[in-house]
């Protein structure tokens, strides 16, 4: 082996200036210098390991802990290994021409892009020379695990010149030494390091040594073979990812090798109604390596709602977001994960049904979720995806159309699904429905408005409606109609007198045949206007109607004799006390009634005793 000569050299880039765009472009993101280099550190550990067990590295392998040193006098931060090393002619070939290589065609690809800088997303692996976004000058000390490898120094002062020569360095390994520039102190700091360790190195696969600790679980569970896992190994890693996090309900352990590489656990977690909290939990790795906790590229919406780990080294990591939707591998991995999530869920309801409807309140959001946003999860979830009715009972889709076919069939052969989104409240309404034997289904998630609208165009021949969109009888409209008692004329004079009482413009008042268990007057909301309104409300937009209050309907039921009574009193005073009395019972079963008017309707019911 030739003696490592003293010279110097030119790097060889093609942009002159490149440390300084290095740092502008990777502005936000400079903390990834670390992660760039620890990475290195432990391909090279990897590297070594590998020629070892191949019979090609006959030496000792020693300790293989990456050490990361803080030395805030010299201010400098120090990455050190006993990987391969490198040779004088391997900093030559690997550091001062190829590693450029990289960063100039980011540059060329960026310089000139309106937004270029928001693109990058700092994910741009820029390797070794990330360095120099906080170093003014770096210095390598290696020595190669050949024979007779003579250890090299090289140095460089961020200026396209560089020093190579000899140095002394005993065992085998890399020392990276980063002489932080000035206006990068704050990395010189134990917390910040440990930061940045942590976030991007706790589960890297070589121990990584700081301030005397190893920092990292080198071989976390994504990696084993879930045939050797417990479910308490499952339950112990989730606590390590959040800390603070009530155990999930299942999870899914993820292993293709085939079209693309990708492992990972995810992680089924309770959620609340609030779910907008449980976003961006998905992290992503490469490798072992932490690279975002950003997969709303990767991952389909719906499935960001589940946390845990994905780790794939076919994600493309260097390039803008658009250039990611478009990838072949990202869009099949989105595929994959959709398919196995369907496929989890599909087992545990066929397993286990009984555990499944358990859950359900708690996975039936994510689930509905799914229903609403994605065909393809869909087509495997109408099978499992629950409805549950105000008895607490729960039927699949067909299971409930098979329940409910003979009892609330329309005279259009339509089944007609009744809902209620708030149980207390609409009560007196469940109540009614009951009595008719109808099925009452509880909708009272966030998403439940939505989740009706896709039911409505996946389902055929179902039409959906809150149990207090009409009144009963006309809830599921029969051939039969019932006759009125009331003359035309009558039914005139009765809406004339509600209409005067009531003054609303947000009211339409009308007078039909109900039969007589139904209210004298009942208050209903049309589904449709209804809906507009909750899916105004659930998606934070404006809706076209803005922000009006509720139309309703005020139903007098012709048939009731206390209608036909008020029509027959004489006296003007008393028929509208009677009016106002059948009116505010109908504000009052829909809980409209309050302040002034319910202590108006307290004591006009309290003197009529
Ligand atoms: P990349 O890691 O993407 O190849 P880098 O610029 O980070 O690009 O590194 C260039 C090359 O320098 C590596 O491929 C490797 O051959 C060599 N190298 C960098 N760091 C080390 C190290 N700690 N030990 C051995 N070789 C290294």
């Amino acid at each position: 082996m030739e003696a490592v000569a003293q010279e110097k050299g030119t790097l060889s880039i093609h942009t002159e200036n490149i440390f300084p765009i290095i740092k502008k472009f990777l502005y936000s993101d400079h903390e990834i210098f670390l992660r760039e280099l620890v990475s290195n550190a432990v391909d090279a550990t990897q590297k070594v390991k590998q020629l070892s067990s191949y019979g090609e590295f006959n030496g000792e392998l020693g300790d293989l802990k990456v050490t990361v040193k803080l030395d805030k006098e010299a201010k400098t931060i120090t990455v050190s290994d006993r990987g391969i090393g490198m040779t004088a002619e391997e900093i030559k070939k690997y550091i001062n021409q190829i590693a450029f290589s990289g960063a100039t065609e980011f540059v060329e690809k960026y310089k000139d892009k309106e937004g270029g800088k928001e693109n990058i997303i700092g994910h741009f692996g820029l390797g070794f020379y990330s360095a120099y976004m906080v170093a003014s000058n770096v210095e390598i000390v290696t020595r190669s695990y050949k024979e007779d490898a003579e250890a090299v120094r090289w140095e460089c002062d961020g200026s396209t010149e560089f020093e190579i020569g000899p140095a002394e360095r005993e065992h085998r390994g890399t020392d990276i030494i980063l002489h932080i520039a000035a206006d990068s102190e704050e990395f010189l700091n134990e917390h910040r390091l440990s930061e940045i360790l942590e976030k991007y190195g706790k589960f890297l696969p070589v121990e990584i040594e700081f301030e005397d600790k190893v920092i990292n679980n080198p071989n976390p569970i994504w990696t084993k073979n879930p045939a050797d896992l417990t479910d308490e190994d499952y339950l112990a890693f989730y606590k390590e990812l959040y800390p603070y996090s009530e155990d999930p309900l299942f999870w899914i352990h993820l292993n293709v090798d085939y079209p693309f590489n990708l492992t990972g656990v995810l992680y089924f977690p309770k959620l609340k109604n609030d779910f907008q909290m449980q976003r961006e939990k998905i992290k992503l790795y490469s490798r072992q390596v932490f690279i975002t906790d950003e997969v709303k590229d990767i991952v389909p919406d719906f499935l960001q709602l589940l946390h845990g780990v994905i780790d794939s080294p076919d994600i493309p990591l260097n390039v803008s977001r658009s250039y990611l939707q478009a990838d072949s591998n990202v869009k099949k991995i989105n595929g994959y994960i959709t398919r196995k999530v369907a496929d989890k869920l599909s087992e545990i309801f066929k397993n286990d049904r009984e555990g499944f409807e358990k859950k359900f309140d708690d996975i039936g959001l994510f689930v509905k979720y799914g229903v609403i946003s994605d065909d393809k999860f869909y087509d495997k979830a109408k099978d499992f995806c629950l409805l549950k009715n105000t008895e607490g009972k729960y039927f699949t889709f067909d299971e409930y159309r098979e329940s409910v076919k003979d009892n609330q069939t329309d005279k259009n052969d339509t089944q007609i699904w009744l809902y209620t989104n708030d149980p207390e409240k609409q009560d007196a309404f469940v109540d009614t429905a009951k009595k008719r034997s109808y099925d009452v289904l509880v909708m009272d998630t966030v998403i439940d408005p939505h989740f009706i609208g896709v039911l409505e165009q996946k389902l055929e021949k179902v039409n959906i409606k809150r149990v207090d969109a009409d009144p009963v009888d006309k809830l599921i409209e029969k051939d039969v109609a019932l006759e009125s008692v009331l003359s035309d004329e009558q039914k005139e004079k009765a809406k004339t007198l509600y209409e005067g009482l009531i003054g609303s413009k947000m009211a339409t008042v009308q007078v039909e045949a109900m039969p007589t268990d139904e209210l004298p007057v009942v208050i209903t909301f049309p589904e449709f206007m209804r809906r507009m309104t909750d899916m105004q409300a659930t998606s934070g937009q404006p809706s076209m109607f803005g922000n009006m209050p509720m139309m309703y309907t005020v139903s007098v039921n012709a048939n009731h004799p206390l209608t036909q009574k008020i029509l027959d009193t004489e006296d003007e005073a008393q028929q509208k006390t009677l009016a106002k009395q059948a009116y505010d019972l109908a504000l009052l079963a829909q809980g409209m009634l309050s302040g002034k008017a319910l202590t108006t309707f307290v004591q006009r019911t309290v003197e009529g005793l």
